[in-house]
């Protein structure tokens, strides 16, 4: 039988990210000092919707969930499927990135060549945004018990939509750290070890300072906000500094910038050290499709279990 502290975590990192995701919606590319305080949660609409909607962030890691639960683990292909599938149901919003690659897939190109060609033609100055680590963090979920398998998959999965090297540098990193937290190894250990796992590759060194001072000395709400390494850094700094999950997500979400993203890959990381059982029970109760959200969540702890 799974340990029922596993599944409790695996379950409250999916349930974490849409949650963090709804909080941050209503917020999405404001300065830090126009946004309020405290912070209205669940209160506002995003895009017309009620409040507790979730964004592209949640509808993307639905399809990472629903896909490995479907295919006993990552398959790209099955993947690249439901995406395109998603995206051709005339979405609200989809990530500027996203969008540029799925739309040649549709056209028939492989995802990677995709994702690659898009990287080429825009350069690596606005090609390195966090539409990939804003959804990974099912993929952590997982595979927390075959961490070694992440360092080949993580960044895989990354280059199927964000080339860049440092995007599959942030996605290693998260990943690496759900992983971790979902094993119910102290986050202060998680973080660093995720962190000394990636300092090497292209981007490492920055994510390494951003863990630090991201919303600090290095602010995150400026024209650079769609940033991967700001998304990942902020997320492991919240993971790192021990805050409880609603305190750190409004935290995260005060910071300003992409704060639905900021929010879903800290709410990840938070939702996985808090557990389905120490989720804010109003917040959850203001979820967008919150049923479906955590039966698929469930779904993924016989994956997380597996060694
Ligand atoms: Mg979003």
């Amino acid at each position: 039988m799974t340990d029922p502290s596993l599944a409790d975590r695996a379950v409250g990192s999916v349930l974490g990210l849409a949650l963090g995701d709804a909080l941050g919606a209503p917020f999405e590319f404001r300065r830090a000092r126009e946004i309020p305080s405290p912070i209205p949660a669940f209160k506002l609409p995003w895009m017309d919707l009620p409040p507790g909607s979730t964004t592209d962030d949640t509808a993307m890691a639905r399809n990472l969930a629903r896909s490995m639960a479907a295919s006993d683990g990552l398959d790209p292909e099955d993947l690249v499927g439901r995406h395109l599938a998603w995206f051709r149901s005339d979405p609200p919003d989809v990530g500027n990135l996203t969008r540029r690659v799925l739309s040649r897939v549709a056209a028939g190109t492989a995802a990677e060549d995709a994702a690659r060609m898009v990287w080429e033609e825009r350069g690596p100055e606005v090609s390195a945004g966090n539409g990939s680590v804003m959804y990974c963090g099912p993929l952590g979920v997982a595979y927390a018990n075959r961490p070694v398998e992440l360092l080949e998959l993580a960044p895989r999965l990354s280059a199927l939509t964000h080339w860049d090297e440092r995007c599959r540098t942030a996605v290693l990193a998260v990943t690496l750290a759900v992983a971790a937290l979902v094993r119910g190894e102290p986050p202060e250990g998680a973080v660093t070890a995720a962190v000394e796992t990636v300092v090497g590759r292209p981007g490492g060194e920055e994510l390494e300072y951003l863990v630090g001072e991201a919303g600090r000395a290095r602010p995150i709400d400026g024209p650079d906000q769609g940033f991967c390494l700001f998304t990942a850094g902020i997320a492991l700094q919240a993971a790192y500094e021990g805050e409880g999950f609603e305190e750190g997500l409004r935290r995260v979400v005060s910071l300003g910038g992409d704060t639905d993203t900021n929010a879903a890959a800290g709410g990840a990381l938070l939702g996985a050290i808090a557990g389905r059982s120490g989720l804010p029970v109003a917040w959850f109760g203001r979820l967008a499709d919150r049923d479906g959200v955590e039966s698929e969540a469930e779904a993924l702890v016989p994956l997380a279990a597996r060694r």
